[in-house]
């Protein structure tokens, strides 16, 4: 159109004004900023105060004690009147969503969180388990008109009004999934050329960071940075990503991938580490060593977390498969500074 334009109205002012909205228009396109994360907006409650569940690791059709939890969810998102959930992934065993009609996502999902204070909005995140499936249908906006409470992107960010929230697609940076698939199929569409996939990212994610003015910043990836579980750290995570939250002051780091329910504080960076991942089958009795200094909370039976955030204290609880409190931690920001 532009095109037809500027050859029917060939005078000097014209031929300028086209090429200067052809510079524009290229300097928009230009891979620097291709990338950039998609930003959503989450009213809290008049106060501002804010409270959520964790979950993670849970499609699995209501077996391995889902639906347990998830009637435990209910109870406890009824009792703090939470504002939405977050996902860390793996959100359907054991190989994501064929398509948009995959009867899972209902078995799953739509007909497993059913209490009425659970319906609200689910903030997803992908697992390396949802990458073995369809993973444009767990991104297709179709699965919203089929349940509205259903969000799941790459990598986004989430703004409240004292919590900002960067969620991050950690699944491409595990060097395994692409060197040792072993019999698993990976559905890379959208992830490749990997190398510029992951720089782009730690590059918006770092900037969105350093843009953020929020008084707490909470990172939430499907994999640990720090685990005492199976998995253990993802050391790609730790060497590309930490750094990063370090350097931007995170207060939490929120994932699933092992599990179990974990609460790890780093005695250097003073970030704590939450792992959700409890949400159906848990390994029992599966844990490696871990300095007891840091390790707050390790837990290998099913459950979730809570947080209760206000602008200057966070509180966060561990549940089990009976909704008891295993757990309980809370930090305080005394100060108005930001250093
Ligand atoms: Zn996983």
């Amino acid at each position: 159109m532009a095109s037809l334009s500027f050859e029917r109205n060939s005078n000097n002012k014209t031929v300028a004004l086209f090429f200067f909205i052809f510079t524009v228009t290229l300097s928009l396109c230009s891979p620097s900023s291709v990338a950039k994360l998609q930003h959503f907006h989450h009213r809290a409650k008049a106060d501002g105060t804010l409270s959520f569940l964790v979950v993670g690791d849970w499609g699995r059709q209501g077996l391995y004690n889902q639906s347990e939890v998830a009637l435990q969810m209910g109870i406890v998102g009824e009792k703090l009147d939470i504002d939405f959930v977050i996902s860390t992934g793996d959100n359907f065993y054991d190989d994501g969503l064929v398509g948009v009609d995959d009867p899972a996502f209902h078995k799953s999902f739509s007909n497993i969180y059913t209490a009425p204070s659970l319906q609200k909005q689910w903030y997803n995140v992908l697992g390396n388990h949802d990458y073995r499936g369809n993973v444009l249908a767990q991104l297709s906006p179709i699965l919203r008109k089929k349940d509205s409470r259903f969000l799941c992107l790459r990598s986004f960010i989430l703004t409240t009004k004292i919590v900002e929230f960067f969620f991050v697609d950690t699944t491409p940076f595990v060097d395994d999934y692409f060197t040792n698939p072993e019999d698993h199929t990976y559905d890379w569409r959208g992830v490749l050329p990997r190398q510029s996939y992951l720089s782009n990212l730690l590059k918006d994610v770092d900037s969105a960071l350093k843009r953020s003015t929020a008084k707490w910043k909470i990172v939430v990836g499907h994999h640990a940075i720090k685990s005492a579980g199976h998995h253990g750290n993802t050391q790609e995570l730790e060497s590309q990503l930490l750094p990063i939250l370090e350097e931007n002051n995170v207060d939490f780091y929120l994932n699933g991938h092992d599990h179990c329910l974990e609460h790890i504080i780093d005695a250097k960076s003073q970030i704590q580490f939450l792992t959700s991942g409890g949400g159906s089958k848990a390994w029992i009795g599966d844990i490696k060593w871990w300095n007891p200094g840091e390790l707050k909370l390790y837990y290998d039976g099913q459950g979730f977390v809570s947080l209760e955030i206000t602008k200057k204290v966070a509180s966060f609880s561990y549940y089990d498969v009976f909704g008891n409190v295993l757990h309980k931690w809370t930090l305080s920001k005394e100060s108005d500074s930001s250093v």
